[in-house]
């Protein structure tokens, strides 16, 4: 059996991936320090527990498990956290990349599917936006995921790496089975804070601005479920690994919902009604992001499979309450 390593496959999405991977006939060793992700959702394949900023263990780690590639899902992630703090959001984004590049050089590991954002898009960009929407970040995070693929496509250039750019949108949802799911403490994002509110861990929802230029006032995101998600990664690694050339795509189903859309599909997913309280516009948000995914589903060789909003929340619920609802607090 092929291994392969997956940096933050305690997480969210990584764990989705993890499971995909086991499915397809990888071994998927996940290499995670466990400061957001969660050791019982590394369910597919064996935990190593790492900092990805320590080059050392991670040579080590390489070296033991020889994978044939690496998925690399481990970062900062929160846009505000990166304003707040830009440092440690390059330091985790950028060096720490640069740190598994050089461990991965030293042993001859020739791919990598990277977890990218359409936050490497600027914000006034015509929608959808497909792959040559010019990539003009408004915030560190978007910058540090910019920097991240340009380090991968100089990789490629001067000594041959394979690599995969994949852009998600807005992943959400759930593993339909119930084996993983989104379970960020502090939970920011907007469907397990709808679900919260209308479970009564949240006092309310604060709904960030409700003046947007959209149909109904609020902002517009593209919900691509982590489920899709982990195929396409690894249909995204078997096009590395068969010498298919390297990737730069946009991941989500071309379809928006407004914050108003998915509170409905949330009251619908709980029985119950979400508070709201319309709250100020949140910093660096932009009214619309879609995907035009024309080009990943010609790629990959097919189409989102859950492209219902209550499919996607329903997911999302199902496994907030089989695992608890998260408080509010930190
Ligand atoms: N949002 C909101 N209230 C919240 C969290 C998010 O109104 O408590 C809005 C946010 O402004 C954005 C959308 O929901 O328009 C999705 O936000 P999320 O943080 O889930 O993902 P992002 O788009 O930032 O990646």
């Amino acid at each position: 059996m092929q291994s392969v390593l997956v940096t933050g496959g305690a997480g969210y999405v990584g764990s989705h991936v993890c499971k995909a991977l086991a499915g397809a006939g990888y071994q998927p060793v996940s290499y995670d320090d466990l400061s957001t992700g969660h050791r019982d959702l590394v369910r597919w394949g064996p935990l190593e527990e790492g900092d990805l900023g320590d080059g050392e263990r991670l040579s080590r780690v390489i070296g033991r498990h020889r994978p044939v590639a690496v998925l690399h899902f481990a970062a900062a992630s929160l846009v505000g956290d990166s304003v707040r703090d830009p440092a440690a959001t390059y330091r985790a984004n950028v060096a720490g990349s640069l740190g598994l590049l050089d461990a991965m050089r030293r042993h001859g590991v020739e791919a990598m599917v990277y977890s990218s954002s359409c936050a490497t898009y600027g914000a006034d960009a015509p929608q959808p936006m497909n792959e040559d929407t010019p990539q003009q970040p408004i915030n560190p995070y978007g910058w540090s995921k910019l920097m991240t693929e340009r380090m991968l496509a100089d990789h490629g250039a001067a000594y041959g790496l394979q690599w995969a750019a994949l852009r998600y949108f807005n992943a959400a949802g759930a593993d339909p089975e119930g084996e993983t799911g989104e379970d960020h403490r502090p939970e920011t994002h907007l469907i397990p804070r709808a679900l919260m509110a209308a479970a009564g861990t949240l006092p309310h929802l604060d709904v960030f601005g409700a003046d947007w230029p959209t149909a109904d006032g609020t902002c517009v995101r593209d919900y691509v479920h982590v489920s899709d998600l982990a195929r396409w990664h690894v249909a995204a690694l078997d096009h590395l690994l068969t010498g298919r050339g390297s990737l730069r795509l946009n991941l989500g189903t071309g379809r928006g919902h407004s914050v108003r859309e998915v509170i409905a599909a949330a009251e619908r997913a709980t029985g119950r009604a979400v508070p709201i309280r319309i709250a100020p516009r949140r910093a660096g948000d932009p009214a619309v992001l879609v995907a035009d995914c024309t080009r990943a589903t010609a790629v990959l060789g097919s189409p989102p499979v859950h492209t219902e909003l209550d499919d996607i929340v329903g997911s999302a619920w199902r496994f907030m309450e089989r695992r608890g609802c998260p408080s509010h607090r930190r």
